[in-house]
């Protein structure tokens, strides 16, 4: 909702405000899931799903949000992908792009002047990714502790730079939930490096997920002439779909559960109809299951799915 506000066309000081409040949302979320895995790590419940991690697209994409913030400091950045590593891999592509960017949004914050370097590898058959940055360095008594949890390299840390100390003993317990590790070399003044070491087996044939979840923009002459159906139970939800939708032109009918959606369904055409999965009275798969065997039935044209 507050990005939504945003682009409400605010007055400069009412805009400010409301980034203050965009910012402190994401830093409280982000603080919040940091605890939540540190809860998950202590009671032996953090579990690493098995998916298709694509490295190289991983470091391209953390690259692009990388430029764009480096650019405001005195810092360039550098990307190099070992042709070897490109590819899909067996692992968690959350937890892996959680590690990433652990490392470079610690590299940016760290460095003030100079170069980020990032570099995908694959020596001996070990997928490695280094973050080496010319940042403030960590003196070599405080190096042996930064994994550890709730440890900064100095108290003036969390003053000059915020932060919790939780983001590397996370990267490190996830690392290792996969069979690798994350290191660090680092010299006081000078720069650091930080190497995650993944050892995942290749996926044979594989296509990357990424390229094709790649969906063209289409052109709609009239957003306001779609009929679009929202089933969603909770009134916030509903509220928030809505307006997001409402500022892109869209008139969304929102119906309360599945059993309305099919009902809705079957007395009108839509173009497109946006599911909640869990729903009282009846939930998003059954209803969606009911509106494509109907379908089927009928014989119609059928819109395309997609979980
Ligand atoms: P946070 O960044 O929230 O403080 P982390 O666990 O990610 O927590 O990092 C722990 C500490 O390690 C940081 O507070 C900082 O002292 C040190 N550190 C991490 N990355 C770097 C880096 N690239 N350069 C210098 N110090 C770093």
């Amino acid at each position: 909702m507050g990005r939504v506000l945003a682009k409400e066309g605010l007055t400069d000081r009412q805009q400010g405000q409301v980034e203050v409040i965009l910012q402190s949302g994401e830093m409280l979320h982000g603080l919040l899931n940091d605890l939540l895995d540190v809860s998950k790590i202590e009671a032996g419940k953090l579990t690493i799903e098995e998916g298709e991690v694509d490295l190289a697209e991983v470091a391209r994409s953390s690259l692009a949000t990388l430029s764009l913030m480096a650019a405001e400091k005195d810092v360039t950045v550098t990307l190099e992908i070992a042709p070897e590593a490109e590819g899909i891999f067996r692992g968690d592509p959350t937890r892996v792009r959680q590690i990433v960017n652990n490392l470079v949004s610690n590299a940016l914050k760290f460095t003030s002047q100079g170069e980020i370097a990032l570099k995908v590898s694959r020596p001996e058959g070990e997928l490695r990714f280094a973050v080496r940055d010319t940042g403030i360095g960590i003196s070599a008594d405080k190096i042996g502790d930064l994994f550890q949890k709730f440890t900064q390299a100095d108290p003036s840390i969390t003053r000059r730079f915020g932060g919790t100390g939780l983001g590397l003993a996370i990267s490190r317990e996830l690392a290792r939930l996969m069979g690798g590790d994350v290191s660090v070399e680092s010299q006081e003044g000078i720069g650091s490096t930080f190497t995650v070491k993944l050892p995942l087996a290749r996926l044979e044939g594989a296509r990357s997920t990424l390229a094709v979840a790649e969906v063209e923009e289409a052109e709609f002459g009239d957003p306001g002439a779609l009929r679009i159906l929202v089933a969603e139970d909770n009134p916030v939800n509903q509220i928030v779909i809505q307006t997001i939708l409402q500022q892109a032109g869209l008139n969304p009918v929102v119906v309360n559960d599945g059993q309305e959606a099919v009902n809705a369904w079957r007395e009108s055409d839509w173009d497109l109809i946006l599911m909640d999965a869990q729903m009282p009275v009846m939930d998003g798969l059954t209803a969606t299951r009911a509106i494509r065997q109907e379908e089927a039935r009928q014989g119609g044209h059928a819109p395309p799915s997609s979980p």
